[in-house]
């Protein structure tokens, strides 16, 4: 069912393995630091929502119960405004669904360009977070900028599901919304 996808992720993996390790000497992530799920919108498309969902459905049921709770606390904030939520995939600061998660997930922690423009007409560099807090990055962080060739490439989700890699792999990944609002 996933057959596609679960290989697409594979040369994903590859490809941002790399990358962390490019970037090695700045990147602190380990296993129990979840910061980068803490405070997010989380963009997934479609297809990765039925992929966390099936990752979901391996759990077992006090877990998934536990889930669906924060989900519908979360639901009750919600006021139809754009805001930033705890992963309710998140528990004891480990995600629950790691082999499942989205491919923002997956790029958490890196900092690459994206095609937006800064001020002064120059590619804009995207921050992991947690650069703020001591964590990625904040050894070379000074004044809003990282004083490193950050990746070439642009890393956020949209571009991911449009890139070559996912048409390699003939994916429709169907559109994208905050995490929580496929919980309708
Ligand atoms: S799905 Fe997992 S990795 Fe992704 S934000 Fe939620 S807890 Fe974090
Ligand atoms: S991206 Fe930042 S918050 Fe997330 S695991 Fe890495 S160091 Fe921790």
């Amino acid at each position: 069912m996933f057959e596609n996808y679960e290989q697409f992720l594979e040369e994903l993996e590859m490809k941002l393995k790399n990358y962390f390790e490019f970037h090695s000497d700045y990147i602190c992530c380990k296993e129990g630091c979840s910061k980068c799920c803490e405070v997010g919108d989380y963009p997934f498309s479609f297809l990765e929502m039925n992929y966390l969902m099936h990752g979901f459905m391996k759990l077992d049921k006090k877990t998934q119960n536990i889930i669906r709770e924060k989900i519908q606390k979360l639901k009750q904030k919600d006021t139809g405004k754009h805001f930033f939520y705890e992963c309710p995939f998140l528990i004891n600061n480990r995600c629950s669904v790691y082999k499942y998660r989205g491919i923002i997930c997956r790029t958490f922690g890196l900092a690459y360009f994206i095609s937006k423009k800064s001020d002064k007409g120059e590619p804009y560099v995207k921050l992991p977070e947690c650069v703020k807090q001591g964590l990625n990055y904040s050894k070379v962080y000074k004044n809003g900028e990282v004083q490193v060739e950050p990746i070439k490439e642009n890393l956020d989700t949209p571009n991911i599901i449009n890139s070559d890699l996912a048409k390699k792999y003939n994916l429709d990944f169907g559109d994208i919304q905050s995490m929580l609002y496929w919980f309708d």
